[in-house]
């Protein structure tokens, strides 16, 4: 099956010998196999995005939404990102992918943007090496040339892996991204970025926290205070914060009493297709 395990042994570092099973083989033929699978996807166009809805926890109005690519694959049904988007970055291919879903994304939004005028915005994943392009700073440039949307309703999603290595030129290239007005968003926050030190240089909007934090609010233990700390801290950087992966109203009222901006999650819509998008639009005019 589509899955990760395969990359387990070089992420333990390069000084770290691997012996040779036997189940190995298999493994590696299942990366080949998807490797070739998803060389032809793109061309076969069977990548499609889909929309899931963000809120602002006092009114319940929609802020905008969260572009987040779909494989259908005719070989193995639908793979989950998390399968297929570390074997794209490995590939290099998740450059070609990553800028069709901004080109994709803001093009619809654009649309919307028309039809509606909410002010919405749009959010779009950007793995670390699509970042680390040289291109990368002009091809969002050209997206919004194309597309002749507001830069201030993109925002792009960054994760904390992009700050792993050459911190000083990813600061620059970020400083680059915001002259553009576009907007700059820490995706999964609290899960891999050791020093708190950094965050202030960051040129961040926006804070997504994790879903794994938003989780601990159903469970009675004492971690249950961290996420009020990561707002207050969020809002000491004078970020936005957006709680990711709501699935409940006891985690809605946590939020909302420790003055979380925005939250998205199951509870309020699931990711969807743009002609639903347009339906809860229609629907819900300026709710
Ligand atoms: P992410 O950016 O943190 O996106 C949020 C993920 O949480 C999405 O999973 C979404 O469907 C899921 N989610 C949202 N609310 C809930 C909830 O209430 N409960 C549960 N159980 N899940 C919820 P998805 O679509 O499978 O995407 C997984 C990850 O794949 C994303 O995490 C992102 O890191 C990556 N990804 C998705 N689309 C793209 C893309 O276009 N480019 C890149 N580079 N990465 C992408
Ligand atoms: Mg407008
Ligand atoms: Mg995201
Ligand atoms: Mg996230």
């Amino acid at each position: 099956s589509a899955d990760t395990s395969m990359y387990k042994a070089k992420e333990l570092g390069r000084n770290n010998i691997q012996f040779f099973r036997p189940d190995m083989k298999a493994e590696i033929l299942n990366k080949i196999q998807m490797e070739s699978l998803l060389l032809k996807a793109y061309e076969n166009k069977e990548f499609f995005i889909e929309y899931q809805p963000q809120f602002n926890a006092e009114d319940h109005r929609i802020r905008g939404f969260e572009a987040l690519i779909r494989w259908d694959s005719p070989h193995y049904g639908r793979v989950a990102p998390m399968s297929f988007i570390p074997l794209a970055e490995e590939m290099g291919l998740i450059i070609g992918i990553g800028q069709w879903v901004l080109l994709t994304a803001c093009h619809k939004f654009k649309e919307l943007d028309t039809r509606f005028d909410q002010n919405l915005c749009i959010s779009v994943n950007v793995s670390a090496v699509q970042m680390r392009d040289k291109n990368f700073v002009d091809i969002v440039k050209n997206v919004l040339d194309e597309t002749n949307m507001d830069p201030k309703q993109l925002e792009l999603e960054i994760t904390e892996s992009l700050f792993i290595d050459h911190i000083e030129e990813t600061i620059d290239m970020l400083n680059e991204i915001k002259s553009l007005n576009v907007r700059i968003s820490l995706d999964d926050f609290g899960t891999g970025f050791s020093s708190l030190s950094y965050l202030r240089r960051l040129p961040i909007d926006t804070l997504k926290i994790d879903k794994s934090f938003i989780d601990d609010l159903t469970d009675k233990d004492s971690s249950i205070r961290i996420v009020g700390d990561i707002i207050s801290l969020g809002h000491n950087l004078d970020a936005h914060i957006v709680a990711e992966g709501i699935e409940n109203s006891t985690q809605l009222d946590y939020l909302k009493n420790h003055n979380c901006d925005c939250i998205q999650g199951f509870m309020f819509g699931k990711p969807m297709c743009f002609k639903d998008v347009e339906a809860l639009l229609e629907k819900n005019p300026l709710k």
